[in-house]
């Protein structure tokens, strides 16, 4: 059983309550940014912006369009950042809510390996080495609330829930949207709790908006883990 977030692009403003709301409930410190051009702000996700909305603009069939992504943690079904740390004291599932949550001692883990395990290109580090990221508002979630973004959203963009009904709710949502775009996708629902609809092309709102097929790949030391299973604990592989 695990909980899931929808995310209907199609209806978001790109107004960041939600950036703004997920750095407010974890009480993350502001990122100095400058004008670059772009609505966008900051550049990208880091330890201490664990949401971000990205922009961007795009000619379509001869019209301007504005794509908007609130990019953040997928809390993978099978997660790769999980299975790559083979460490539950640093990265571990919580069985309630099915969340992807890192503790301090993922300062213990091989940062870019972990890093480079994500298909979406999601954990960042500390100076220390300490990974961070979206951690699902796990304690809300918990105490009956839903995620701090997911209240935050004034369009309706986000909703959460258990992941049956915001499967269905999704494709449902879906067969509305592709009436106007015929192109309107879900991004990887089957492999992901946080479960995102856009009208275009995915790569056009982001490098990473569906799996990387570049990323997540298991290196051989990880391989090795897994097909060693409790003993390789044992033999510190
Ligand atoms: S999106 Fe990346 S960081 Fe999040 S659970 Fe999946 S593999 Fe881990
Ligand atoms: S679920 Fe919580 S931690 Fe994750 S992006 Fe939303 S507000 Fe931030």
């Amino acid at each position: 059983m695990s909980k899931s977030i929808f995310i209907d692009t199609s209806i978001c403003s790109a107004c960041r309550a939600c950036q703004v709301a997920c750095k407010q409930w974890h009480d993350l410190p502001a990122e100095k940014t400058v004008n670059r051009g772009t609505f966008q702000n900051p550049e990208d996700l880091s330890f201490s912006t664990y949401k971000l909305v990205r922009m961007n603009e795009e000619m379509i069939n001869g019209r301007l369009e504005w794509l908007f992504f609130p990019d953040q943690c997928r809390h993978c079904v099978d997660a790769p950042c999980l299975e790559t740390a083979f460490d539950e004291t640093a990265i571990y599932r919580d069985p309630a809510t099915g969340a992807i949550l890192y503790t301090k001692n993922s300062i213990k883990l091989d940062a870019e390996e972990i890093i480079g395990s994500c298909p979406y290109n999601i954990p960042r580090k500390a100076g220390d080495g300490t990974l961070a990221k979206c951690d699902m508002c796990n304690d809300r979630v918990h105490n009956g609330l839903k995620p701090a973004c997911v209240t935050a959203c004034p369009t309706g963009a986000m909703m959460f829930g258990e992941r049956e009904e915001i499967l269905e709710f999704a494709q449902k949502r879906l067969g509305k949207v592709k009436q106007k775009f015929p192109k309107a996708m879900l991004l990887n629902p089957d492999e992901v709790n946080v479960i995102y609809l856009v009208a275009f092309a995915p790569n056009l709102y982001s490098d990473y908006a569906v799996a990387s097929a570049n990323r997540g790949g298991l290196s051989r030391s990880v391989a090795l883990r897994k097909m060693m299973g409790p003993f390789a604990r044992m033999m510190r592989v």
